[in-house]
């Protein structure tokens, strides 16, 4: 549908391509490729990706697409999802993000409230009606008919059938939003629920996470710009590219794992040396999501695991807030080690033959493209850090 926005764009003076807004708002190429490696590291987002794509190609598809209009709206969250985005590394970042999409409504981000806010949404949702993608933040107060949360003395479960039912697809980001999240943990006396519990029919795409990686996000959004299709989804409507592979599968502890190298307290020696942190209750092997190859803020390593905090199984109904954070949860399918295992160093225990040996076999695309694309990202950052290329020095206008 958003195609026809390219028909249209006459009519919708506020939209052009993203190239058109780069050069609008003088933001560098530079930083524009820097954002493209960061997106096909994250979010493959429909692109045919080959270990040959380069960034360039991402960006000469990208840059015909014509920005797609967003409303987001806010719920009983956070707004951590929303910080998850805006918190970008990369000086700047967080200023093209809102240019690639055109942000039409947010209400953390904007200045006006109250009537000023609604005038604003109607705006929206009649100029884009049926074009615009309805991004949810927060889950969906059910009980007691809704009373507990009101917003311009409609309820939450009002606000969202009429603004997701003139919405060309829906994106429910964050755990909240796809399934009730913190808000729906015992007791939960709002009676939380996900989007789609509200709106089963419509086209919805659910991003877990406490937060999700905004990358997923975006990719969602890109590949529905750009050619008018939605990711294939699992049976919770996660979209596969994301959420195909359990954290275990990937995780960069999973040669300790297998060698029965196992942090028993924080601090001990075991979590200095960065082994795994199954007894501490880490929840990965029980949870869907690309957390261990698909790190958070642009930075290699920024993702719980990584910092040495356990998986908590944000992404996973059946075990985030409902499983207690030190239960250990069931081995169901880690039958054999991995093909591969990311390169670990230890000074105590011993690293069983098997977990050794097969380093170096078959290294997993993502894993591979993730590392070599983010080191690229680190090399393109200090490029963009050079006198007089500051791309975080624009002023961005207003959408
Ligand atoms: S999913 Fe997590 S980060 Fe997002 S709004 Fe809910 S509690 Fe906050
Ligand atoms: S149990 Fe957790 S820390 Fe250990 S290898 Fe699996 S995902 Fe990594």
């Amino acid at each position: 549908m958003l195609k026809q926005l390219l028909a249209d764009r006459e009519c919708v003076p506020p939209l052009g391509t993203i190239d058109q807004r780069l050069r609008q708002c003088n933001i560098s190429r530079r930083s524009f490729l820097v954002f493209c490696t960061s997106l096909m590291v994250a979010a493959p987002y429909g692109l045919a990706l080959t270990d040959k794509t380069r960034p360039e190609d991402v960006a000469a598809v990208l840059g015909k697409v014509i920005r797609p209009p967003v409303i987001w709206l806010h719920f009983q969250d956070c707004t951590g999802c929303t910080e998850s985005l805006l918190q970008t590394s990369h000086p700047g970042f967080a200023d093209l993000i809102l240019n690639v999409i055109s942000l039409e409504y947010h209400e953390t981000l904007m200045a006006g409230s109250g009537a000023q806010a609604r005038q604003a949404l109607d705006e929206a949702m009649q100029r884009y009606a049926g074009k615009y993608i309805l991004v949810v933040e927060g889950s969906i107060p059910m009980g007691a008919q809704g009373i507990y949360m009101k917003s311009g003395g409609r309820t939450a479960m009002e606000v969202l059938t009429d603004v997701g039912g003139k919405a060309a697809a829906i994106i429910a980001i964050g755990s909240c939003a796809s399934w009730g999240g913190i808000p729906s943990a015992d007791p939960d006396p709002t009676g939380a629920v996900g989007v789609a519990d509200l709106l089963p029919d419509h086209s919805i795409i659910n991003i877990p996470g406490c937060p999700p990686n905004p990358y997923t996000m975006l990719g969602v959004v890109l590949q529905y710009a750009a050619d008018g299709t939605l990711p294939e989804t699992d049976e919770q409507r996660r979209p596969k590219f994301a959420f195909d592979r359990d954290i275990h599968e990937h995780c960069p502890r999973r040669a300790h794992f297998d060698a029965g190298n196992f942090v028993k307290v924080y601090g001990d020696a075991g979590h200095r040396e960065g082994w795994c942190l199954y007894e501490m209750g880490c929840k990965g092997p029980d949870t869907h999501a690309g957390c261990s190859t698909r790190h958070f803020n642009e930075i290699p390593d920024v993702w719980p695991i990584g910092i040495g905090a356990p998986c908590i199984g944000c992404t996973e109904k059946a075990v985030a807030f409902k499983v207690p954070m030190f239960e250990v949860v069931q081995l169901h399918t880690i039958a054999a080690p991995p093909t591969s295992y990311a390169s670990i160093t230890t000074t105590r225990g011993t690293i069983s033959p098997l977990a050794t040996g097969l380093v170096g076999l078959g290294v997993g695309v993502l894993a591979t493209g993730g590392y070599v694309a983010s080191r690229k990202f680190s090399r393109k950052q200090d490029d963009d850090d050079a006198p007089g290329e500051d791309p975080g020095s624009h002023e961005r206008p207003q959408p």
